[in-house]
Order: C-alpha cells, then structure tokens, then sequence
C-alpha cells in the first residue's frame, strides 16, 4: 500500500454524468465532459463516456493528445485559447477550440489547410467575467473575418463565467448571450449551430427550470467529478461528491497543548496564524502536506475529526474524539476542485482505481 493515494470510483464517475445529463435532457443540451481536473486520463474519461457522455473536452493539448491516442472516434475541443506556438498541434489533435484572437484563427486556417482538415471554431464572448473573450461590441467583425477563413468551421458562440470573475450565470447575462447571436446571425445571414453557455456554474440553471433558449451546450468539469454544481457547491440531484477520495496514514499520534510555545513568527509559507488555546488534544500528523494536495481542498469525510493545519509534507488533525485512530490508521478525505486538482497533479500522491 502506497499512501498518500487517491481512490477513484468509476461507477461514481458514471452515475454522476448521468445525473449531469438527466438535468439537461429537457433542454435538449448537449453535455461536454470535461477531463482537465482528472488530467485526460483515459481510464476516468472512458467512465464519463460510458455515462452517455459523445464529446471531451480538456485545457490542455498534452491530455488532448492522450485522449486522442485512447479515443480516435470521439470529437475532442480544446478548452483553454490555443498558443499561436501551437496552432499545428491544435489542429492535429483537437476537433473543436475556443477562439477569441483573429491572428490565431488565421494561424488556425494556414494549418487546417495544410493537414487537410476542417477544424470547428466556436468564438468566446466576454459577458462580464472578464476571463477569455472578446467584448461583445467586436463580435460581429470578428465573425464577418472567420466566415472567410478557409479550413475552419465556424460553429458557434460561447462564454464562460464564474472563473475569474466568479460572476454567476443568470437568465440575464445567458439571455444576453443568445440576443446577441441572434443579432450576429442576422446581419451575417448565418445561423450558429452551437451557442455554449458554459462551466458547472450553469448546472442551477437547469435544476430551476431558467436556462435560456439557444443554449444547446454546456462544458461540465466539477458537476460530473464532484457531483457538485459551482455557484453554492450543492450537491447535484442523483448524484455523489466522493467519486474521487484521498487517503492518508497517521505517523505520530500524540497529546499536546493546541497552543506552540515560544515567539510566533512566519511559518514555512510566510504566514502569520492565530491560535485558540483548547487545552490539550490528541494530534495526529498524517503524511501528506502541500506538496500533495492543498489542505483548503480537504474535506474531512469523519465528522469528529479536526483540521489544525498542514506544511509541505504534513497534516496536522485532531483526533481526540477518534480515540480508536492512532499511529497507521489511514484517514479518508473528500475532495473540493482545489484538492481534486492539486491531488491528482502531484507526482506524490498515487492515483488508484477502484475495482468493481
Ligand atoms: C474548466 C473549464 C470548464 C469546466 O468547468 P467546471 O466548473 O469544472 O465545470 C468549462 N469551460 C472552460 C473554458 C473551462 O476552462
């Protein structure tokens, strides 16, 4: 056993892109799976295909690539704005991207000419969030010069909200988004064929009954790995926030004061803290610190149990109402996006897949 490990439950995985997908079926919107915080693995993205999941979608063309090799049939976009470094790979490996700089779609072109391929472009609009885009004001120019570019599909528009910003996605600005397609469409005579309302922060939307016509598609990360949807982190209906699982083994287990002793400078990390003297408690140092998983992204999945704080390669709980926990216990975490992406990136904590 190779601890810290994340304990991956693909029928979790499953069940929850199909919980995704039943909230949208009224809509009639398409569900894009999104692979980025799970790194494109093929063994976790083969689960959300097995759900119902047709299209993947990843921000990073190193696990658009992996997808690729493991998915030839399947229609793969690039999420994150393509590098005009590499327009090439892009559209070697990518089907769809999200565009929003003209001189990138023209590189785009040169290189869907020169491989032979028709690539799919969907135009980012800024609505407020102030991530990728353009503003809405420049949209229609920027279609007016795609429409001429050779090699590229023009497929749509989209937006993306609640990353930077963390504006949320209302009937308001989602409205908007659709008014000003349809505006765009009228005076290009074209007719979008996706408009692509968003992140996981669009799933309250469906579960109210608000989202806005026109939007036929929807990129979903969070709301099929943590079940959750983004705005107030509810846990989806039909679905479960524990498809992915952290576990960690007690090193020491020892009864001390909660208050340190001595001067109290800056920490490892630069940090001043405050200390609430609770008297003496039972302290377990698990192994697993920053350089596994950020501890804001742990969720303790023991109720009786306390996080005090952690280092780079420390954990520090308090199990005094755990008396049965001690030195070797393993001690189990849920995850919040933060923990899930930090976890899975670090090349210290293993990656393991639940067995049916
Ligand atoms: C990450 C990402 C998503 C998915 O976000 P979730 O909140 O995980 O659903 C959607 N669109 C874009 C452009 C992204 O970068």
């Amino acid at each position: 056993m190779a601890l810290p490990e994340i304990l991956i439950d693909l029928h979790k995985i499953k069940q929850n892109v199909q919980a995704v997908l039943s909230l949208a079926k009224p809509y009639g919107t398409e569900v894009v799976g999104v692979t980025k915080s799970f790194l494109g693995e093929p063994e976790i993205a083969g689960a959300m295909l097995a759900g119902g999941i047709n299209m993947l979608a990843d921000a990073r063309l190193a696990n658009v690539k992996k997808l690729r090799q493991a998915f030839p049939q399947i229609t793969l976009m690039l999420l994150r704005l393509p590098a005009l470094s590499q327009a090439a790979e892009t559209i070697a490996c990518a089907d769809i991207s999200l565009n929003s700089e003209f001189r990138i779609l023209q590189a785009l072109s040169r290189e869907a000419i020169k491989q032979g391929k028709q690539h799919r472009v969907i135009l980012m609009v800024d609505l407020g969030d102030l991530r990728e885009g353009i503003l809405p004001d420049d949209l229609f120019a920027l279609v007016e010069k795609t429409l001429k570019l050779d090699g590229l599909i023009l497929e749509g528009i989209g937006t993306n909200f609640a990353c930077y910003g963390g504006v949320i996605p209302t009937t308001e600005n989602l409205s908007e988004l659709a008014g000003l397609a349809e505006k765009v469409e009228q005076a290009c005579g074209y007719r979008f064929a996706v408009i692509s309302g968003g992140n996981s922060a669009n799933l309250p939307l469906l579960f109210n009954g608000e989202l806005a016509l026109r939007i036929n598609q929807l990129r979903i990360g969070e709301g099929i790995v943590l079940g959750r949807e983004t705005v107030t982190r509810r846990v989806l209906p039909g679905a479960v926030p524990d498809a992915f699982v952290l576990r960690a083994e007690v090193l020491e287990c020892q009864v001390k004061p909660t208050q340190p002793k001595g001067l109290i400078g800056q920490d490892a990390f630069g940090q001043t803290h405050q200390f609430c003297d609770e008297g003496l408690r039972r302290r377990g140092i698990l192994a697993v610190g920053r350089q596994d998983v950020p501890p804001e992204g742990l969720i303790l999945r023991d109720s009786r149990l306390k996080i005090f704080g952690a280092s780079s390669d420390h954990l520090i709980l308090d199990l005094t109402e755990a008396p049965e926990l001690g030195v070797g216990s393993v001690v189990e975490f849920d995850l919040r996006y933060s923990g899930l992406l930090g976890a899975m990136t670090s090349p210290y904590v293993k990656k393991r897949v639940k067995l049916a």
